[in-house]
């Protein structure tokens, strides 16, 4: 294979942007756009996604259909995804057509956990202890190095807590490993975190970096509930997390927003629990309290554009609006935030229908 293709120009106004995937981020993502005089031309497996109703053009393919994949990215001017399980050959064969972002390579160290942390520990980043299983015979051995409890989870496709399960001992073994369908897996030790927090960053092609403030995020049943920005950390804890959030961008030479997962220890040190390739959920509420939002954002490094300013006029409360709670949209419409919904038709349980944000007087910046 050749070199990738590079952006040698930003993308005029006019131009357009191909995103992969069609959920609520690639949505988000196209109204950015949008708003920027760019199109979007979303390819997505699903004919209902939210994406579709609010881009230029679609296509329903599948991700491994490597010539409808071609036909997509033949007509954009730069390419990128909403989520990171989008197959490596599929970036890759994209990547030899248009500008694409992020890397097959920098998907390719954050589809699987294994190498993701085995990446973090050579960048020198504190991560849980972690050991690679990839039997039943070795799971007995790792577990007493991680010492119980313990999280194993699956290598690959893990999402908001799917994929991942506690071990409470020995006797709890032969369950997590058959529970997962017996496959090779990662067990880390269990972290005893004060709380969870994350950071979204950027990373322009010319090796520009924009951190926003990091928000403190709140989980139920492993789904983001709520992030508060600035919530406990303390000023020396968000220059930490964004100095670590520059030195995975740097040393995945990334471009694009991505966020980093960080468990905050109660000694104040910051774990990196994991990184995601893309904008993130713990970052909308960027598109009320800055005045350049993570989705304008990413658009702005995948065009070639310059990186806009990430700083935070106001405090910001966001909270997911999760499965029936989105039924309650005229009592939300009725208070004072900031509404989205994400025109998804059917409200599965657990599944993100939307989210709410209100801001508060900046209290610390
Ligand atoms: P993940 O799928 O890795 O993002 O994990 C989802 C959630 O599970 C995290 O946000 C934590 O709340 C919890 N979790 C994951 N790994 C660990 C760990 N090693 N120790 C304690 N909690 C964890």
């Amino acid at each position: 294979m050749s070199e990738p293709k590079r952006l040698t120009a930003p993308v005029p106004p006019g131009g357009t942007i191909g995103i992969l995937g069609g959920g609520q981020l690639g949505r988000m993502l196209a109204l950015a756009a949008a708003r920027l005089g760019l199109r979007t031309h979303v390819f997505c497996d699903d004919a209902q996604s939210p994406a579709f109703q609010v881009s230029a053009a679609h296509t329903v393919g599948k991700f491994d259909d490597l010539a409808a994949i071609a036909t997509f990215a033949q007509g954009c001017d730069a390419v990128t995804l909403e989520f990171e399980n989008v197959p490596a050959a599929t970036v890759a064969h994209i990547a030899q057509l248009r500008p694409m972002n992020p890397s097959a390579e920098a998907l390719r160290l954050t589809q699987d956990r294994v190498v993701e942390k085995d990446f973090l520990r050579d960048a020198g980043l504190r991560t849980a202890r972690y050991f690679s299983v990839t039997s039943e015979d070795y799971f007995e051995t790792a577990l007493l190095m991680c010492g119980s409890p313990a999280i194993f989870k699956t290598r690959r496709m893990g999402y908001d807590g799917k994929g991942q399960t506690r071990v409470d001992g020995e006797d709890d073994l032969a369950r997590a490993f058959a529970g997962l369908g017996s496959a090779p897996g990662i067990l880390e030790g269990f972290v005893d975190f004060a709380f969870e927090a994350s950071v979204v960053a950027a990373r322009g092609a010319d090796g520009s970096f924009a951190a926003y403030d990091p928000p403190q995020n709140a989980h139920e049943h492993h789904i983001l509930r709520r992030s508060t920005v600035p919530g406990r950390l303390t000023t020396a804890q968000a220059e930490d997390a964004k100095a670590i959030a520059r030195k995975i961008a740097d040393a995945l030479d990334y471009v694009g927003v991505l966020a980093v997962e960080l468990f905050v220890l109660k000694d104040g040190a910051l774990l990196v629990n994991e990184i995601a390739p893309r904008v993130h959920n713990s970052g909308h509420w960027t598109m009320e309290a800055c005045a350049v939002s993570q989705f304008e954002q990413h658009i702005r490094a995948v065009a070639g554009w310059p990186l806009g300013d990430p700083g935070r006029h106001a405090d910001a409360v966001m909270e997911n609006i999760i499965g029936e709670e989105a039924e309650a949209w005229e009592a939300y419409a009725r208070r004072g935030g900031a509404l989205h919904l994400y025109g998804k038709g059917e409200a599965r349980a657990g599944r993100k229908m939307g989210h709410f944000t209100q801001l508060f007087p900046l209290t610390k910046s």
